[in-house]
This record gives C-alpha cells, sequence and structure tokens, in this order.
C-alpha cells in the first residue's frame, strides 16, 4: 500500500523545456503547491514517443473518422507510434496505482477537452481531447483528469481534489483485500461527500450494499466502485454543497443555541453565494461534531479530510 498519492502530470506543465518549440509551461499551483502533497509521474508523450526537441509542430486530423496525430509541415504520421507507447504506458500505470492526471490544456497531445481537430483539407473542424488524453480517458474513464487551467477555478480544483484522495481511499481498500465489512465502513464514511455529488447515486449505492448478499463479493466490489465514480464524476455544486451542509446542521438540532445556528446558517449562506470557501462552513461543522460528540458526522471524509486534502481545500 502506497502512502503517497502518485499523479501523472504533462512534464511541461512541471517547468520542464519539453515543448516543441523546447520552452515549458510551468503551472505554480501545480508545482508549489500539488507538489507537497502527492508525487508526480511527469510524462511528456510527444517526446516519449520519438519526437525531438525542439520539433515541428503535430496536430490531429480527422480522417474519415480516424484520428490521426500528423507533422503541420512534413506530414509526417506519428499515430501509430504514440499508440505503441502509450498503450505499453497505460498498462505501466495500471500497476502505479495512478490517482489522478493533469493534463496541458490545448495540446494537440495532452488537451482534456480543448484540443483542436483538423479537417484533411485545413480548418480545424472542432475540439476534443488530444491524442494520448483520448486513449488515457478509454482506459481509465473515470480517472480524475484536470488540466492545469481548469484546476485555477475553486469548483473544479475542489472536485478534483476530493476525486483525487477518494481514488486513493479506494485502491488501499481494495489493497486490504475484498471484505464487505470493510466496503460498509468506506461507505459510510464517504456518505456525505458521495451526497454532495450525485444523490441519486448515493441511494443506487446504499441499495447495492443493503443487497449484498445477493452477490459474490468480487460482483459487489466491481458494481460499488464503477457506481461511486460514476457519482463522483458529477461536480459537487455549490447547491449541492448547501443541501448536503444543511443535513449535517439538522444533527445539532438540540444542541446549538439560536445564535450558534445562525452562524452556521450564516456560513452556508455565503458559501452558496461564493463569499468564502467551502472548507469555511465544513470547518464549523466538523468543530461541532466533535464538541456535541456526534461519531456519524465525527467520521465522515467530508468533514474531516485527510491532512493533506485538507491543506489543499484550504488552498481552494
Ligand atoms: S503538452 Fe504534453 S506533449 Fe506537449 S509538451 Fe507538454 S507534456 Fe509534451
Amino acid at each position: 500500500m502506497r502512502d503517497m498519492i502518485r499523479i501523472g502530470v504533462s512534464a511541461c506543465v512541471l517547468g520542464e523545456k519539453v515543448r516543441f518549440d523546447g520552452s515549458h509551461a510551468r503551472d505554480a499551483f501545480i508545482t508549489d503547491t500539488l507538489a507537497k502533497h502527492v508525487e508526480f509521474i511527469p510524462l511528456c508523450p510527444e517526446v516519449a514517443c520519438g519526437m525531438g526537441i525542439p520539433r515541428e509542430k503535430v496536430r490531429q486530423v480527422d480522417c474519415a473518422g480516424d484520428i490521426r496525430l500528423i507533422g503541420h509541415e512534413s506530414g509526417e504520421d506519428w499515430t501509430d507510434r504514440m499508440n505503441a507507447w502509450a498503450g505499453r504506458l497505460l498498462n505501466e500505470l495500471e500497476q502505479d496505482g495512478l490517482c489522478g492526471f493533469v493534463v496541458r490544456n490545448a495540446s494537440p497531445s495532452c488537451a482534456l477537452m480543448q484540443g483542436k481537430i483538423f479537417s484533411t483539407t485545413g480548418g480545424p473542424v472542432r475540439r476534443g481531447a488530444g491524442f494520448f488524453t483520448a486513449r488515457l480517458l478509454e482506459r481509465h474513464p473515470l480517472l480524475p483528469i484536470e488540466t492545469e487551467e481548469r484546476l485555477q477555478t475553486p469548483l473544479l480544483r475542489e472536485n478534483f481534489i476530493r476525486r483525487v484522495f477518494v481514488l486513493k481511499r479506494w485502491r488501499d481498500l481494495l489493497a486490504r483485500g475484498m471484505q464487505i465489512g470493510h466496503l460498509v465502513d468506506f461507505h459510510t464514511r464517504h456518505k456525505m461527500l458521495i451526497r454532495a455529488h450525485d444523490l441519486r447515486g448515493y441511494r443506487e449505492l446504499g441499495h447495492l450494499l443493503g443487497e449484498s448478499s445477493v452477490f459474490n463479493t468480487a460482483e459487489v466490489f466491481a458494481a460499488y466502485g464503477a457506481l461511486l465514480f460514476r457519482s463522483l464524476s458529477l461536480k459537487a455544486t455549490p447547491n449541492k454543497n448547501a443541501d448536503v451542509l444543511m443535513h449535517a446542521m439538522g444533527f445539532f438540532k438540540r444542541d446549538l443555541d439560536s445564535r450558534d445556528k445562525q452562524e452556521v446558517l450564516d456560513k452556508i449562506a455565503e458559501y452558496k453565494a461564493g463569499r468564502i470557501p467551502l472548507i469555511i462552513p465544513v470547518t464549523l461543522l466538523n468543530h461541532y461534531a466533535r464538541k456535541f460528540d456526534k461519531p456519524y458526522l465525527a467520521q465522515q471524509f467530508y468533514l474531516n479530510p485527510d491532512p493533506a486534502e485538507l491543506k489543499l481545500l484550504n488552498h481552494v
């Protein structure tokens, strides 16, 4: 079981001079903040599959539905070499227990959604994942993947961090061996977090565990994992988070005086209006969970994240 979270990253975002013109695209949040809490696996797909530095630009070209990676000036076709390298790499990454990926925005190889795809006759016809990221998404559709640019947005950053840490705990759970009791404990501690992303998925996961005796353990784990990460791929918006915070507040109906209640309500409202980060009402409710001895709340990862997760969320 690895302690450190491993995240793949486009090498140029870390400051490596691997771009087509020998430059980098260093991102301060990635190198100065995220780097303190995770172990990076830096990759430059273009260099790794044999392109030099500097090099001509490549672009994705839609050849009758077959997306090819083609040199802009020379017309050299890198598709097969990139596919061969990506296939080997993705096998290795599976063994590495990767918990997320940060890719460079708008690159023909690494983009998440903004990579240009050209027609064979010239202009760009649409945008989509870069060539390497498309392979990554095919192989790991539920892996948390973000671009360095989108991680500047607090909501997207928060969602990414939460998902990465859940995936790490999920991998650790699997490493301990599949036992339904452990899965129920895992689910119990993630209930509020899952609700914040997907109320329907949260209920489906509850039903699945309620019927777990009907299926074999491996089937239950496989179905749970697929459903969990599908749910977490939905964004936890301010409205959804506010609903979960109000639900948590209900546990203190008889404990808080009217002034303290009003303070919590104010913090939730300020968060919902975008004036303060989520971590402020979360920390307040976590404080009351301990003060008034609410074990169900106190064990929720939503209110009480891992220390590294908390530091990153505090940064949001
Ligand atoms: S965007 Fe990807 S392919 Fe381009 S330089 Fe950065 S790591 Fe390499």
